[in-house]
């Protein structure tokens, strides 16, 4: 059974109920009154009518007294008298009669219309009444009786109607006759018969009776002093009126109750319903549905709580889209990134970009180990994550073991927590400040325990450190951050591992293994630039090459291994004597050459000075194998200059001339120099 139909059906036996009950009541209390109060009226109307009919006697007794003391006399003079009588009374007729019988004088009518007579002093049933008679006996002086005075009246419409005026009952008389004469029935004929009727069925004549219509009717016979028998009746309208009304309060509040319940289970389920389908929707996955808010009750706080659940939780589940699409963007630019660029700049950028949205994080950073100091971490901040493009603010350098980036390098392990905890490290100034932090090593698996193939600043395989700083909400960054950003920094290891690795190899296919100076492909390429540019910048770039003297006899003497050492040692001695924009190549075997980018021939006369200079002024010292002793061993070269544009219009050939030159410093005797002449 629905909440809907329980709460009317309360609602109904709640007010019905007492209705009813009270309805019922009334009625049982109206009909007693009612019946009391008519069988009451019929009474009065009974003794009413008994009593104006012996008034009537009376009337008829005293007119008759007035016409007997003129009996004997004046025959004209009783006969105006009656006729007086008749006229005045409205009687039907007045006259004398001896003892005989014989009319001595008379008015009205005429003896023989009398009809059916009733006489007052002695009543008896008659079938047929129409007159009512009184009559006196006249006595002479003697007090003998000589004759009777008589009056009559008519019992008929008139005479009922004036019965029933004072009663306030309908009156018929009950002379057998059925139908009752119609001289005796008014407008109301059919109330007089159903009455006649009813008063014929009742065995006992006094007993009030009442018929199916209502009519209540009572016998009124001689024997109660009545000189004509009547039968008195009326309806118990009043109280069928009562019950009528009552019966149509009892509808009308039964409709307003009906109606009533209806609208009051309608206003208290109806929101009950809606905020149901509300939920139904939500549970859907609709999180624009929202229930109308009908007035201010209990039921319309609940739909209001409803639309602010229904509100918040749309807001929270867009918050979570876009930043889950944010977070989608990101994983794809990294995934490109990581890819397809070798720039590492742009991956270092990529990478605290993503951890920043992944976290939620306010700032990140990620440190590399310094290429040229390993005891060194240097990077940039990144300021987000508003919007994907994070800001990058101040670079940073920290000396490895330094602040709390420099303790997660040193220990090569995570830390998680706030600034100031309990066993946290104190923040460097060089370092972001902050509130919370989580800051995890960038550690290269494959460089780990230096294979010596990939490259990794440290014996521990360390790269570098990512941090991410300060989650908005002042929550401090939990397990789940923990496992994101070792994720991302084993994806920066293998990121930066590549970049590395690559720069590596890129080195390694332009220097010479065992000089480390730059190879003759370089020298190539670098000609080209610096001449080009030279040319272009009205610039001049001198060349110098070196080859060793009598290298062959250091060869076949000490050893090819020794050789290999002196080559060595010249190589790193003419890197010693170089500024840092000039280059230094292997140029052949035991042959080099030094590019000096903006240098003249003045110049370059005093860099291949200072060469001759280093090489020859001090011994080669050799380790030699085990239990031989160390030697020593004097190296000299020979050296040619040339200078573009002065010697040659291109690289090649300005290099074909510091050839000659060299050849003509070899001619010369060999440990010396010249330059190329034109
Ligand atoms: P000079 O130049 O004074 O005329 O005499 P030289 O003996 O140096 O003659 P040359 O320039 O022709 O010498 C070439 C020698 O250099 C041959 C070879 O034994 C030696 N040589 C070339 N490359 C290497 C190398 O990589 N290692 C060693 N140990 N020796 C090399
Ligand atoms: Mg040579
Ligand atoms: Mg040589």
């Amino acid at each position: 059974m629905p909440l809907r139909a329980r709460l009317t059906a309360a609602f109904l036996v709640v007010v019905l109920g007492p209705v009813l009950l009270g309805a019922v009541f009334i009625g049982a209390a109206v009909n007693a009154v009612t019946d009391g109060r008519a069988v009451d009226r019929l009474n009065a109307a009974a003794a009413s009518v008994t009593a104006v009919t012996r008034n009537h006697c009376d009337r008829l007794t005293s007119t008759a007294a007035a016409i007997a003391v003129l009996f004997g006399e004046d025959t004209a003079a009783a006969t105006a008298a009656a006729s007086h009588a008749v006229t005045s009374q409205r009687l039907e007729r007045v006259w004398l009669s001896d003892t005989d019988g014989a009319v001595v004088a008379e008015a009205g009518v005429e003896a023989a219309e009398l009809g059916n007579q009733v006489q007052c002093r002695q009543p008896t049933s008659v079938t047929g009444i129409d007159t009512l008679v009184a009559g006196v006996e006249v006595q002479d002086a003697d007090g003998r009786r000589v004759g009777y005075a008589t009056a009559a009246m008519r019992v008929d419409a008139a005479f009922l109607a004036e019965l029933a005026e004072v009663s306030g009952a309908e009156v018929t008389v009950d002379d057998g006759r059925m139908p009752p004469s119609s001289s005796y029935t008014g407008a109301r004929s059919s109330q007089a018969r159903e009455s006649l009727r009813l008063a014929e069925s009742s065995a006992e004549s006094e007993l009030v009776v009442t018929g199916d219509t209502g009519l209540m009717v009572r016998s009124v016979p001689v024997e109660t002093g009545s000189p004509v028998p009547y039968v008195v009746s009326l309806y118990e309208d009043s109280g069928r009126e009562l019950f009528g009304i009552l019966a149509v309060i009892v509808v009308t509040a039964a409709l307003l109750a009906v109606s009533a319940a209806a609208w009051l289970a309608r206003s208290a389920t109806r929101p009950m319903a809606q905020l149901a389908d509300g939920a139904e929707a939500i549970a859907r996955g609709d999180l624009t549905v929202r229930v109308p808010v009908h007035g201010n009750d209990e039921l319309a706080g609940l739909a209001r709580s409803f639309n602010r659940m229904a509100r918040e939780t749309q807001g929270y589940v867009q918050a979570l889209t876009a930043s889950r699409d944010q977070l989608r963007g990101q994983l794809n630019l990294l995934g490109d990134t990581l890819s397809s660029t070798l720039d590492l700049e742009r991956i270092l950028e990529v990478i605290v970009d993503t951890a920043v949205v992944a976290t939620g994080a306010r700032a990140g950073v990620m440190l590399l180990v310094d290429a040229d100091n390993s005891q060194m971490l240097a990077g940039r901040i990144a300021e987000g994550p508003a919007e994907v493009g994070t800001r990058r603010t101040g670079d940073i350098r920290l000396p490895i073991g330094e602040g709390l980036l420099g303790e997660v390098a040193a220990r090569t392990r995570a830390i998680r927590g706030t600034v100031g905890g309990e066993g946290m490290p104190i923040l460097s100034p060089r370092e972001p400040q902050c509130r919370s932090f989580l800051a995890v090593p960038v550690v290269s698996l494959a460089g780990r325990g230096g294979d010596g193939v990939e490259p990794a600043a440290t014996a521990s395989g360390l790269l570098g450190v990512l941090a991410v700083y300060d989650r908005p909400g002042d929550d401090e960054f939990d397990d789940t951050d923990l496992t994101t950003l070792r994720t991302f920094a084993g994806q920066a290891a293998v990121a930066v591992g590549n970049v590395l690795s690559h720069r590596e190899a890129q080195r390694l296919s332009l220097t010479d293994p065992l000089t480390g100076l730059w190879n003759y492909r370089y020298l190539q390429v670098s000609m080209a630039r610096e001449v080009e540019r030279a040319g272009r910048f009205h610039r001049r770039a001198a060349v110098i090459v070196i080859d060793l003297d009598k290298f062959k006899v250091v060869n076949d003497t000490f050893g090819h291994l020794a050789g290999d050492t002196v080559l060595a040692e010249v190589a790193r001695r003419i890197s010693n004597e170089i500024r840092d924009v000039d280059l230094a190549f292997r140029y052949g075997g035991e042959e080099f050459v030094v590019l000096l980018p903006e240098a003249e021939v003045s110049g370059a006369e005093r860099v291949a000075e200072r060469l001759w200079q280093a090489v020859r002024s001090e011994p080669v010292s050799v380790e030699s194998a085990a239990g031989q002793p160390e030697r020593v061993i004097d190296v000299t070269v020979s050296l040619g200059v040339a200078v573009f544009p002065d010697h040659g219009d291109d690289g090649s050939q300005v290099l074909s001339a510091a050839d000659e030159a060299l050849y003509a410093a070899k001619a010369a005797g060999r440990d010396t120099w010249r330059v190329a002449g034109r």
